[in-house]
């Protein structure tokens, strides 16, 4: 069958137990990337997906995966089926995926990525897994210790590999698919193909199905999006107005970095809304039960980072409030994607500062139309964000400073002008940037810097860069930044 007329799971002979599972999840239609891939690789074909995340890459491989290993049955320290991974959060999307999907089967999984601890991880091998989903570096270390044999592997994914090479992490996994079997179903999934990626795919995949499907670029017309312009230190008076004026049933707040999902989260609290939070670094019993506080009603919003609500059933809302403009456009699609959906409207915002510029341009671009532009009246960049409600000195980068709202006394208008004065120093070609407002105060604020650190920036070298990059992983500011959740701890028995 054709993937175009593939409409449904249903039609993908997926085994009974992996369409509970869907179901359950709550996936109507497979995603483009699953309908091609899916056939092909139940079918036992090599895969080379070109797809980025969002597409629903992940189930395109786990699903059929999962489906062939109900066949059969994991042997101790010799796992059947191998999920590489350039990071350690992406490792565990994939593992909380395989578990959701393989929610019906008794699949067992080791999840092998650094920041854990190795007996864990070891006990987990021995016991028997059916799949290892593993990081280059961690994995070529328990090999190296003796305690995990690849030659049992029927099928390997490779998946991210230009962010692979990004990392350096090449040479390692050359290494690893030396000590694999020939004979093996390899899928390859790559977001772009520079030519050592074109190169490493033609060496790994024998005759594959080629898949390239875009990104998600298209919003739905039933919601209304609008961007208001705001100074950094307004957000959340902004998001209060916005809470008031509107009709919200309930909202999902989405932020930027982690910190401030807590510092917001508190500031809400305070002001009387009820709302719950979703990060990373929680437990995935925390995680599950602030959901269903959401989910119920008990809390009205639920303030999260993209990478904590990616792959979480999420009911549909009525309002999306991106707290901070994301800096991957693609993630502003799958934001308001949670809102207007079967059919209903729904309303999504945007708070932009001046910094944000160039992200909302990519966001635009993107979407392939101009966001509606809305002032709040004495909330927007012209707003006195360094003034204080209560005519206290403000305090930089606290959070009571960032909730303040009014008009401030002689106190504030004093540190305001040296404000200014620095900025006006540290910024001389700020002017020719803001489009929608032209002159007033740039705040010393650095640009978000997104949960997603696997996205920074590395050596394009290929070289063999994997301290650095283990330093990055280990100091980023992801949803694991230094705090591994209890969950990952634990290994599938
Ligand atoms: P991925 O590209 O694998 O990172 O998936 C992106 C998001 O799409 C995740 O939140 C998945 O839970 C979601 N997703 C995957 N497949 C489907 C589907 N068929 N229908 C709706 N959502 C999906």
């Amino acid at each position: 069958m054709s993937s175009d007329a593939i409409a449904s799971f249903e039609d993908l002979g997926l085994a009974p137990e992996i369409m509970a599972a869907i179901n359950e999840v709550g996936y109507t239609t497979p995603t483009p990337i699953q309908a091609q891939a899916i056939p092909a690789v139940m079918a036992g074909r090599d895969v080379l997906g070109i797809a980025q995340t969002g597409t629903g890459k992940t189930a395109s491989f786990t699903l059929p995966m999962i489906n062939r290993l109900m066949k059969g049955r994991a042997k101790a320290r010799m796992p059947r089926t191998l999920i590489l991974e350039p990071t350690r959060e992406l490792a565990a999307q994939v593992a909380e995926n395989f578990d959701l999907y393989g929610q019906n089967t008794r699949l067992t999984k080791a999840l092998l990525i650094g920041g854990v601890s190795f007996g864990d991880q070891e006990r987990a091998i021995e016991r028997g897994a059916d799949v290892l989903i593993a990081t280059p570096g961690r994995l070529l270390d328990h090999v190296e210790r003796g305690k995990v044999m690849l030659r049992g592997v029927e099928v390997l994914v490779i998946d991210e590999a230009d962010r692979m090479l990004d990392m350096g992490f090449i040479p390692d996994i050359e290494r690893i698919v030396k000590l694999l079997p020939f004979t093996r179903q390899t899928l390859f999934f790559s977001a772009t193909m520079p030519p050592e990626i074109t190169r490493l795919s033609e060496q790994f995949l024998q005759a594959p199905k080629r898949i390239e499907v875009a990104p998600p670029s298209s919003t739905n017309k039933n919601v209304s999006q609008t961007l208001i312009e705001v100074a950094p230190m307004k957000k959340r008076a902004a998001l209060r107005t916005l809470f008031d004026r509107e009709e919200v049933t309930n909202g999902i707040i989405f932020c930027n970095r982690k910190r401030d999902i807590g510092t917001l989260l508190e500031s809400l609290q305070r002001h009387g809304y009820s709302a719950v939070s979703l990060h990373g670094d929680m437990d995935q019993h925390i995680r599950l039960k602030m959901l269903d506080e959401f989910k119920s009603g008990a809390a009205k919003y639920l303030i999260a980072s993209d990478v904590a609500a990616r792959g979480l059933d999420i009911p549909n809302v009525s309002h999306v409030f991106n707290f901070d403009v994301p800096t991957h456009a693609e993630d502003y699609v799958h934001r308001i994607g949670r809102t207007g959906r079967a059919g209903r409207t729904g309303a999504a915002y945007m708070l932009a500062t001046r910094q944000d510029d160039k992200y909302v341009q990519g966001i635009e671009e993107l979407i392939k139309q101009e966001i509606a532009r809305e002032e709040l009246k004495g909330l927007d960049v012209v707003g006195s964000e360094n003034l204080t409600a209560k005519g206290k000195p403000r305090r930089r980068k606290t959070d009571a400073e960032a909730d303040n709202t009014q008009p401030s006394t002689s106190n504030g208008e004093g540190r305001r002008r040296g404000l200014l004065g620095r900025n006006r120093r540290k910024n001389p070609n700020k002017q020719a940037e803001t489009k929608l407002a032209p002159e007033k105060i740039e705040k010393a604020e650095k640009p978000a810097k997104s949960e997603k650190t696997d996205r920074a920036p590395q050596s394009k070298t290929g070289k063999d860069t994997r301290k650095n990059t283990r330093k990055h992983n280990s100091q980023s500011s992801d949803a694991f930044d230094g705090n591994m959740p209890d969950f990952l701890k634990k290994q599938i028995k």
